[in-house]
C-alpha cells in the first residue's frame, strides 16, 4: 500500500482540491512551488503503461481544467505537467500521479536537464516503425 493509496483510504490527510468518481486532487507535501498539485487515479497502479483506459480517461477530461484551477489561484501562467515512472525516472511514490508544477520565475519551479541529441533520420524511421507496431 502506498502513502496515496492511504490518502484514498482516509487513513492519512490531504490538502485535497478536487474529487470525482476515479480521480483525486490534492497539494503534494513538499512543494518546489506554491500550488504544486498531483492528480491521481483512484485505481491503483504504479505506472502510466498499467492504467485502464477508463482512469486515463478520466485523469484527461480533469487535468486542463486543474491547470486552470492551479494558474487562477496562484497567478501563475507558466507550469509543468510532470509524470514520473519507475525509479530511475525519479518516481517515489508507486500509485500513478500528475504533478502540477507552476513555474513563478526562472529560479522556482521545476529545473530541467534536457541533453538533446540529433535524431538520425535512419534511426529515427526504424524506430517509429517499431514504436508503431508496438501501439495496441
Ligand atoms: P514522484 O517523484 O513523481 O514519485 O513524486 C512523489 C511526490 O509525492 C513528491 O513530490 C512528494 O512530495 C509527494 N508526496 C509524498 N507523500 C505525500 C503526501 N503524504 N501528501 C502529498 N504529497 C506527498
Amino acid at each position: 500500500m502506498t502513502i496515496f493509496d492511504k490518502i484514498l483510504a482516509g487513513q492519512i490527510p490531504c490538502h485535497k482540491v478536487y474529487e470525482d468518481t476515479h480521480v483525486l486532487a490534492f497539494l503534494d507535501v513538499n512543494p518546489i512551488a506554491p500550488g504544486h498539485t498531483l492528480i491521481i487515479p483512484k485505481e491503483a497502479k504504479a505506472q502510466l503503461d498499467e492504467l485502464s483506459d477508463e482512469s486515463a480517461a478520466a485523469i484527461g477530461r480533469v487535468l486542463p481544467r486543474l491547470c486552470r484551477a492551479v494558474m487562477a489561484a496562484t497567478g501563475c501562467t507558466a507550469y509543468n505537467v510532470l509524470q514520473n515512472n519507475g525509479g530511475p525516472a525519479h518516481q517515489a511514490v508507486f500509485h500513478v500521479h500528475f504533478h502540477i508544477i507552476p513555474k513563478p520565475d526562472a529560479e522556482s519551479g521545476l529545473g530541467i536537464v534536457w541533453p538533446a541529441a540529433k535524431l538520425d533520420a535512419a534511426a529515427g524511421a526504424a524506430l517509429a516503425k517499431a514504436i508503431a507496431g508496438c501501439v495496441q
